[in-house]
């Protein structure tokens, strides 16, 4: 058969050990999975109610448009409805903007370390990718800026970025953005959005009505402690969405998501209040990189990149066997750091004392 010829060089997505796999294979009592930047809270409980009056309609096809949804998340984000469109995750909107605008004889433009997958969907429409490395953990967006010309159809911003957690500032996105020719599309990823405490991070919805080349993704997967039923969005103007809106499927995302992610919409206390919990976390996870002098990026997200000067495998299996699965910084770009995802106050205070414990014991 002929495959495209850009598949043969990606590997499928190799999904880890399941947690239970992990415990049975370690004889652990209790394993924590801080790997994925999920939320440590679960979701609301709004969403579980909300949930089960949603079963019994399991029988019908979900509405394509995502109506309900869409009107809450509307008056939420200040948008209009038709300002948005729902994918199975943020990763398939980002999956439907490649398909939309990039094609052999396009490139897009990305910054490196970040989501893979800007990547991965850009090989697999035959675009060339640019990477420009960040520098200090940051994007380097005057170089960003340079390798843009007139086929660069897509330029991609993460902020926070994964996995280093640094953000944009507002200033420095405007600047940016008024620089870049209006036949490209500024994607900005905002999968972390909701945690962000900075006040210099820029409301970026409030650059679509002068900038129609913008566009900016969430997800439900994060914050809001919905990762399982993937669901996220886009928001850009109305035009541009309508003009990719057919390289989306039709019932794309489906009818427990939406009713989720509606519910937890409607819980903007829930989120307020892992925020703060994250912020209280990150500072434990601070003074620690302090006291032992380990290397990190302040983080907006809910995850940190700590550099051990350590392979980073290494210290990935030391952690799993006392139970905590973080992620190896190997394959993202750093082997000699960990993400770790910001966990309880008390995880996060055991994975510090399990990192003390190793450092001490490297030290001798
Ligand atoms: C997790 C993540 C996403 C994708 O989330 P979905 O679960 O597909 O909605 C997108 N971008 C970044 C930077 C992420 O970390």
């Amino acid at each position: 058969m002929d495959i495209k010829e850009q598949l043969l060089n990606l590997t499928p997505y190799q999904p880890g050990k399941t947690m239970e796999e992990v415990k049975r294979e370690l004889g652990l009592d209790k394993i924590v999975k801080l790997a994925s930047n999920e939320n440590p809270y679960g979701c609301s409980p709004a969403v579980q109610e909300a949930l089960i009056a949603q079963l019994s309609k399991s029988a019908t096809y979900p509405d394509g448009y995502a109506r309900d949804l869409r009107e809450v998340l509307a008056v939420q984000t200040g948008v209009g409805e038709k300002e948005l469109i729902f994918g199975n995750g943020s990763d398939e909107v980002i999956q439907i903007v490649c398909r939309a605008l990039l094609k052999p004889g396009k490139n897009t433009v990305m910054p490196t370390p970040s989501f893979p997958q800007y990547k991965h969907n850009a090989i697999i429409e035959g675009a060339e990718v640019r990477e420009i490395p960040l520098k200090d953990g940051y994007h380097q967006l005057d170089e960003m800026l340079n390798s843009i010309d007139e086929n660069t159809a897509i330029v991609w911003l993460c902020s926070p970025n994964n996995p280093t957690g640094t953000y944009i500032k507002e200033e420095l996105l405007l600047e940016f953005i008024k620089k870049v020719p209006s036949s490209t599309l500024v994607v900005v990823d905002e999968a972390y959005k909701e945690y962000v405490t900075s006040e210099d991070y820029p409301v970026t919805v409030n650059l679509l009505k002068d900038y129609p080349n913008l566009m900016i993704t969430r997800t439900f997967s994060k914050a809001y402690g919905l990762a399982s039923f993937r669901i996220g969005y886009g928001i850009a103007n109305e035009k541009l969405i309508r003009l990719i809106e057919p390289a989306r499927e039709p019932f794309n995302t489906n009818s427990l998501a939406q009713v989720a992610a509606k519910a937890a919409v409607g819980d903007q206390s829930f989120i307020k209040d892992c925020v703060s919990k994250n912020k209280e976390g990150l500072e434990q996870y601070y003074a620690f990189c302090d006291e032992m002098k380990l290397a990190y990026y302040p983080s907006e997200g809910n995850f940190i990149l700590i550099d051990f000067q350590t392979d980073s495998d290494v210290l990935f299996q030391y952690l799993m066997k006392k139970g905590y699965i973080v992620r190896s910084g190997k394959a993202l770009g750093y082997p000699t750091c960990l993400r770790i995802t910001v966990g309880t106050k008390d995880q996060n205070a055991e994975i510090i004392s399990y990192l003390k414990e190793y450092k001490m014991k490297q030290a001798i």
